[in-house]
């Protein structure tokens, strides 16, 4: 109990001593989203589309992205482009930055979000579909971030990662997904360290989430769990501060902070409560 609440307490602190968002900032920022046609990626295209920013979006639906970059004209984004591109290419990643760079003059938020899709199951055994998977939801995260980093040198601006508590703590029916955030972590948790030892201008945040009730996620989970769900647009709101901010991390919902800090603590009962939050019968 101590421990939990020092943790709780921990977390306060950090959260009332970080710096305040002005929605200001925002006017006129350039930004690319990845993953922009659906959920979490989509609400940030409208957020940013409502603080007056210049967007690209990304994602592979051409028609979906229209709509999208439609909207956030409406909602009142300076610009609104789009570029549709497959993230398991080799080449494609990289284009799509320079799309961005390119229409958009330089880059102040650089915010990786896409993922590719991937079953909610037991693991049998099939290395192709994880291969392809890393090459969507990591391989192309470093590419584009590596191809961004100049640019939002330049601007003194920002890269944000889209990741996930399982990407901190492994459960059940995941295993492809949550190879590719536990990489994503290692990797970017390790340039943070290298930006900072450079005095680097870009700040780099990573986020952590929790269940978000995206179509996509709920359609897996359906039936299966009763963990409670929070909204995409309140999820998508909390990125774009924690970047705008330049914070080197965001835990959302707030528990997540504390399931992460107190897993390795409480190793037998957090994996109890994992494996007992879900119904299976064998
Ligand atoms: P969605 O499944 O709703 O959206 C995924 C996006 O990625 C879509 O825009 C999709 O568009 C795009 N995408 C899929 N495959 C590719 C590909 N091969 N190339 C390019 N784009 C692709 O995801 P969420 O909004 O639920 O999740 C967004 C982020 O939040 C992810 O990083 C996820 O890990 C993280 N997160 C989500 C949680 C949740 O419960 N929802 C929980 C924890 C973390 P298209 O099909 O048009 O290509």
């Amino acid at each position: 109990k101590v421990l939990l609440a020092s943790i709780c307490v921990a977390y306060l602190a950090v959260k009332w001593t970080s710096p305040r968002f002005d929605a200001e900032s925002l006017k006129g920022a350039r930004v690319l989203v990845t993953g922009a046609s659906t959920g979490i990626g989509e609400q940030m295209a409208y957020h940013y589309a409502r603080f007056g920013a210049q967007i690209v979006i990304t994602a592979r639906r051409e028609k979906v992205l229209q709509q999208v970059a439609e909207k956030c004209l409406s909602l009142g984004a300076q610009k609104a482009l789009y570029v549709a591109a497959d993230m398991a290419s080799e080449s494609e990643p990289a284009q799509v930055v320079d799309f961005a760079l390119e229409k958009l003059g330089g880059l102040d938020y650089l915010v990786l979000n896409h993922i590719g899709p991937s079953p909610f199951s037991m693991w049998t055994g099939d290395v192709d579909h994880i291969r392809w998977l890393m090459n969507v939801n990591f391989f192309s995260y470093i590419q584009m971030a590596w191809r961004g980093l100049a640019a939002l040198e330049q601007s003194r601006g920002s890269l944000v990662i889209v990741s996930s508590l399982l990407g901190k703590m492994s459960s059940p029916f995941v295993a492809p997904y949550t190879s590719t955030k536990f990489a994503l972590n290692g990797f970017f948790g390790s340039l943070q360290h290298e930006l900072a030892m450079n005095k680097s201008n870009v700040s780099l945040s990573i986020c952590t989430l929790g269940l978000i009730d995206t179509d996509s996620a709920m359609e897996k989970v359906k039936g299966v769990t009763n963990i409670p769900a929070y909204p995409s647009s309140d999820a998508a709101l909390n990125i774009i501060i924690t970047g705008a901010t330049r914070q080197l991390d965001l835990f959302y919902p707030w528990f997540t902070y504390v399931v992460a800090a107190s897993k390795d603590m409480f190793p037998s009962v957090t994996n109890f409560i994992i494996q007992n939050s879900y119904t299976y019968s064998p």
